[in-house]
């Protein structure tokens, strides 16, 4: 019954999965990660009967598209450092690695990323009329709006951080502009919701004196592919946040750290494997493994984090004390649904206060940007295997058995 192609019922249906599997010679997750879940949890039993067929590509994006056409400031400061080989060949940014302790070619990697950062605020003030400060640290989020992704934990911490400033405004930390950008689909209530709640936070900081100038929340609107290539090369932290063991891969981590941004991420998906090329002390990653959240969802009780850690009931309560919607009384109780009532399926509590942890230490090194810099060189250099020439290259060898055509 398990393994059948057809699901019993009231109406049947046909499993694609089990039919696509059965049907073919070959299955691949696209992170390793992922792999082992295909494996062990998802479609266990068809990984038992057809071992063989089982296997893993790790996803890639274009470094054309992706760093060369994006960010020419960037691609020219590493051509000259290194030459373009790396165009083709993107394992070849591991010559970079070395030149992390090079004070003159940090100099040009800053020169390149405040280029960007300024390119992207003008970008932003044509189409939104909105005001960046590129002299803040660029802090985004850009991803299709789902509770998986964790938009939410995202939001939390900036209400977190909010708080500490209303109640010591004295608090030393950099000066932070969080971009988010992601369209909901149309039917998502809850995504819409989260959508109208990161927008009311960025309304209520900008008409807070106490705070504004020093935190800026900016939802862009339309997010796609022009967006993304706009964005992307401007961010400082790349935030990659979504509940172990949800994430298949994910492309846009991949993105963010060929163009130099620092990954504040979970255990999920393809950065896993980014963290263990960069090595995982140029890596800010934080909260429960996929492993830890299966085990624990018996048990899980968003109300204990509620009930014991002071600065999670405070954010809460601020929500739902209306303060971010003075003027539409009620209208964020869904998220009381989805975070406290409901059971909080993707454990956005449990990881909170290790997300701030993580967060307090990148906003650290950001005080000492030569360290900073020497991190970003060092994940530059080690993104070169998540070129989407490697991926491609291994479907062609293994699964198709393709050979390369020549173009002359
Ligand atoms: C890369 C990309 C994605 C995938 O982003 P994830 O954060 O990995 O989900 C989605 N949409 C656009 C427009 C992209 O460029």
């Amino acid at each position: 019954a398990r393994t059948s192609l057809v699901e019993e019922g009231q109406t049947k249906h046909i499993r694609m999965a089990n039919l696509a599997i059965v049907g073919s010679h070959s299955t691949n997750g696209v992170a390793a990660i992922h792999s082992g879940l295909l494996r062990t949890t998802t479609v266990r039993d068809l990984a038992e009967a057809f071992p063989e067929r089982f296997n893993n590509k790790t996803n890639g994006v274009t470094p054309r598209r992706w760093l060369r056409l994006a960010n020419p400031a960037l691609a020219d400061t590493i051509s000259t450092a290194i030459g373009d080989s790396w165009i083709a060949d993107l394992s070849h940014l591991q010559k970079l690695r070395p030149l992390g302790d090079d004070a003159a070619f940090r100099a040009d990697v800053q020169k390149a990323q405040r280029l960007a950062k300024a390119r992207f605020a003008d970008w932003v003030k044509r189409h939104t009329d909105i005001v960046v400060d590129p002299d803040t640290i660029f802090d985004c989020q850009i991803k299709r709006i789902h509770e998986y992704k964790r938009q939410l934990l995202n939001a939390l911490r900036i209400v977190i951080l909010y708080q500490r400033l209303r109640e010591n405004p004295d608090l030393d930390i950099p000066r932070r502009t969080f971009f988010f950008a992601g369209k909901a689909a149309p039917a998502y209530y809850l995504a819409k919701v989260i959508i109208k709640f990161i927008n009311n936070l960025g309304q209520t900081i900008d008409s807070d004196p106490a705070v504004r100038g020093r935190l800026k929340v900016v939802f862009l609107p339309e997010y796609n592919v022009t967006l993304a290539e706009r964005c992307i090369p401007a961010a400082d932290v790349s935030n990659q946040i979504s509940t172990a063991g949800y994430e298949a891969s994910g492309t846009s981590n991949m993105k963010f750290m060929m163009n130099g941004a620092l990954t504040l991420g979970t255990r999920d998906g393809a950065t896993i494997e980014m963290a263990e090329e960069a090595g995982e002390e140029n890596f800010f990653l934080f909260g429960l493994t996929a492993a830890e959240v299966a085990e624990s969802r018996p048990w899980y009780s968003p109300y204990w984090h509620y009930q014991n850690e002071q600065e999670t009931r405070k954010a809460l309560d601020l929500i739902f004390s209306d303060h971010f919607s003075r003027d539409e009384p009620g209208i964020f109780e869904p998220l009381r649904g989805a975070l406290l009532t409901y059971g909080d399926q993707f454990m956005h509590l449990a990881d909170l206060t290790s997300y701030m942890r993580a967060d307090g230490e990148l906003c650290e090194l950001y005080r000492k940007p030569d360290e900073w810099t020497r991190k970003v060189i060092l994940n530059i250099a080690s993104s070169g295997k998540f070129s989407s020439d490697r991926t491609i290259h291994e479907y062609a060898k293994e699964i198709w058995r393709a050979e390369p055509c020549p173009v002359v």
